[in-house]
Formats: structure tokens, C-alpha cells, sequence
């Protein structure tokens, strides 16, 4: 039904301003339920508004020679308003349309099939074979995940930073699973920079993300898709498509979702009451690390847990937060920050992030990847300070039991 109205509209020709301020209106009226239309159609409609901002161009042309009364001028800025504002949501709806618009993690990245999707893939966000990040460092990762698996201690870690909890995943206790406002997350590494820093913050990060894509020769506007979002209910995203395992459809995808202006994610200590933030391209250099660590044609859902999925991730972004902490507030670099609240650990009062961020700062350029100074004698050090190694056995615990 939405999609016939729609089609009636497109097909029919517009041939004066006044003609295409009803089409215009008709049309906002249904755009809103044009998430659920079909990508064919939302291809027409991009095509017509192409044709429609040719048109108006035209009409303007015609404005500045005089050829248009007062009434129509007045008009025909109203339209380009208009047009303007429906093109914005239409771009933001077919970007959400783009099958990862279940914002809880049901991502089903079907670029090969969809046209729309092919389009956006040759713009922002999409990492075909030809990505200068693809991959490299897929290798030191696996061989760190193998290393995690065999170290409980590692694993704590990676929990710790990503859950707020050294449990297991599993465990139904872990933040995630009890909250249902984003800003009730106050995960240690969430609390870095406070919310009134915003503007600051997001220029100190803008910056971090140019220096990376020139460390890596890429094009900044094409590593990550800005996504303006209604929900906001998570922070990035980086999919993955395995179409029959061709590398012509082949692509993984990263997206970050901002609020309508543009900016991170706020988050509140839910012990002081304070806000915090985390810029955009905080966000995207972790996805784009994500990237860094696939394989070719790995597929979802292959990828270990997420206490060692997210490790390198999370330590990345406590390293970038501090920079940008220290950045936006003259201080040193190797100076060391006391942020509100320490990652939880087996022994000691937990871990500064100030003390982490310094740390692995340092580690990182010894070693060059997180994972290399995860398990560098230095790393392994740090890690088995906070976190005890011991594996528990079943008959272990049913004999201390007993
Ligand atoms: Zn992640």
C-alpha cells in the first residue's frame, strides 16, 4: 500500500513549482514508514530527487532572471527547505534501512544483494579486499586468542574492560543484560571524559582518527559511515558479509552511530551523578580496529568472546580517551590521570585506567600491537598483578567442597 503511493507519486510529472511543493508534501507523509519499503524503491526515490534537484536548480535559474514573480520565489525557497530537509531523512532512513537497523545487535550486513547497500559500500564505511586495514593484524590476534583461552587471567581482563565484570560472559550478572538506558552504563572505561568537554573532546578525537588514517595511508572520509539515529542505543558497529566466499561481494562494514548532531555517546556515573563522554571517532577507531583483526571471509558470529574480541578495542580507546583527556586539558602525556572509577580485579583495589592507559601507551610502541604487548613478559606481568590465572576444575571445586 505505502509502497503503490509512493510509486504513484515518483511517476508523476511535476512541472511547476507549486506541483512539486504537494509532491514534496505527499511524500514526507509516507517517508516516514519508508524503512519497511523495499531497496528497489528507495533506489527510484534517490534517482527522482536527483531529477527534482535538477529541476529546482532550473526554477532558480529562471528566479534570478526575473522570470518569477515574488509569490513564486518566496515558493521556491520554500521548497529547496523542504527538499533539503526530506532528502536528510530520506538518507538517514535508507542508512538505517541498510539492514542494520536493529539497533540490538541483530546486524545482517546483505550487501551482495542489495542495490542500496552496494552503493553505500563504494562510500563511507565499507572494506572490500582492496581495504589497506583488512586483516593485518588478524594473525597476532588469533595467536593471542589462543593465548587468552589458555590464561583465565587474560580473559578476566578482557571482561573486566568490556563487561565491567572479570566474570564470564555468561554470567547473566554482567552489565549489560541489566541495562536498558545507554547512560546507566558506567563502565570504568566510559567515565574518561566528562560530558561538559564535549565540543573540545570531539576535536582532540577528530584529530587522534586523522593521524591514524595517515599512519595507515587512508581516506578518512571512507573508513566509517556516520549514522544520525533516532535510538542511539549502541555506539559502532563493524559487520561482516560472506557472500559464497567471492571477493568481489565480500565486505565488512563499520558504522557509528551519533545522536541527530552529530555527537558520542553520554554516559552517568551512577554513583556521583556525573556525565561523561565518548566522542564519535573515539568509537570509530575501535570498529576500525575490528577491521584490522578479520580474516577474509570469517563470518559472524565466528569470533571468540568477547572479553578477547574487545580487548585490544578497549584498551585502544582508554589509551585514546587518556590522550584526548590530557589534549582538551594541557596536561603531559606521561603523566598519570586519576579517573573516577577503577576496572574491577581479582586482587588490589583494581586498576587505575590512568596507570593502564600509560602503560600499554608504552607497551604498544615497543611491541606494535596491543596483542604483542598483552603477552610480552611486561604485559604478562601486569595482567597476572591484577588477575589470578588459576583454573578452577569441576572435581577441584566438588572435592574443596566436600
Ligand atoms: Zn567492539
Amino acid at each position: 500500500m505505502d509502497e503503490i503511493v509512493v510509486n504513484q507519486q515518483l511517476d508523476a510529472k511535476v512541472e511547476s513549482p507549486s506541483e512539486l511543493k504537494d509532491t514534496l508534501r505527499n511524500l514526507d507523509k509516507e517517508i516516514d514508514r519508508l524503512t519497511e519499503l523495499n531497496p528497489k524503491l528507495f533506489d527510484k526515490l534517490l534517482k527522482k530527487f536527483e531529477e527534482y534537484q535538477n529541476q529546482i536548480n532550473q526554477w532558480g535559474h529562471t528566479e534570478k532572471n526575473g522570470e518569477l514573480d515574488d509569490k513564486q520565489a518566496d515558493l521556491l525557497t520554500q521548497i529547496k527547505h523542504d527538499f533539503l530537509d526530506l532528502y536528510h531523512d530520506l538518507v538517514r532512513f535508507q542508512r538505517l534501512n541498510s539492514d542494520y537497523q536493529d539497533a540490538k545487535g541483530k546486524v545482517i550486513f546483505d550487501i551482495g544483494n542489495n542495490p542500496i547497500a552496494e552503493k553505500l559500500a563504494a562510500k563511507e564505511g565499507a572494506h572490500t579486499f582492496e581495504s589497506r586495514l583488512l586483516a593485518q593484524d588478524a594473525a597476532i590476534f588469533e595467536k593471542y586468542a589462543e593465548f587468552a583461552r589458555a590464561n583465565p587471567a587474560f580473559l578476566k581482563f578482557g571482561n573486566a574492560l568490556y563487561y565491567g565484570t572479570p566474570a564470564s560472559e555468561d554470567n547473566p550478572a554482567h552489565a549489560y543484560t541489566q541495562i536498558e538506558n545507554i547512560e546507566e552504563l558506567d563502565l570504568p572505561a566510559n567515565l574518561m571524559i566528562p560530558h561538559e568537554q564535549m565540543r573540545k573532546a570531539n576535536t582532540a578525537a577528530h584529530e587522534l582518527y586523522l593521524e591514524y588514517c595517515r599512519q595507515h595511508n587512508l581516506d578518512p572520509k571512507k573508513q566509517v559511515a556516520f549514522v544520525p539515529s533516532e535510538q542511539f542505543s549502541f555506539g559502532g558497529h563493524a559487520g561482516i558479509e560472506d557472500r559464497e566466499t567471492r571477493e568481489d561481494t565480500w565486505h565488512t562494514y563499520v558504522v557509528v552511530e551519533t545522536d541527530k548532531s552529530g555527537n558520542g555517546m553520554k554516559f552517568v556515573n551512577q554513583e556521583n551523578g556525573k556525565a561523561y563522554y565518548i566522542p564519535p571517532y573515539i568509537t570509530a577507531l575501535h570498529e576500525t580496529g575490528h577491521v584490522q583483526r578479520y580474516k577474509m571471509f570469517q563470518k559472524r558470529g565466528e569470533s571468540p568472546p568477547n572479553g578477547i574480541n574487545e580487548i585490544a578495542q578497549v584498551i585502544t580507546a582508554v589509551i585514546n580517551m587518556d590522550h584526548v583527556y590530557k589534549k582538551i586539558n594541557n596536561l603531559a602525556l606521561d603523566m598519570t590521570v586519576e579517573y573516577p572509577k577503577n576496572l574491577p580485579s581479582d586482587k588490589k583495589d583494581g586498576i587505575h585506567l590512568g596507570l593502564l592507559a600509560n602503560t600499554f601507551r608504552e607497551l604498544l610502541k615497543k611491541h606494535g600491537t596491543i596483542e604483542a604487548a598483552l603477552m610480552s613478559k611486561e604485559g604478562q606481568t601486569f595482567v597476572f598483578s591484577y588477575y589470578d590465572n588459576a583454573v578452577k576444575r569441576p572435581h577441584e571445586i566438588s572435592i574443596n567442597s566436600i
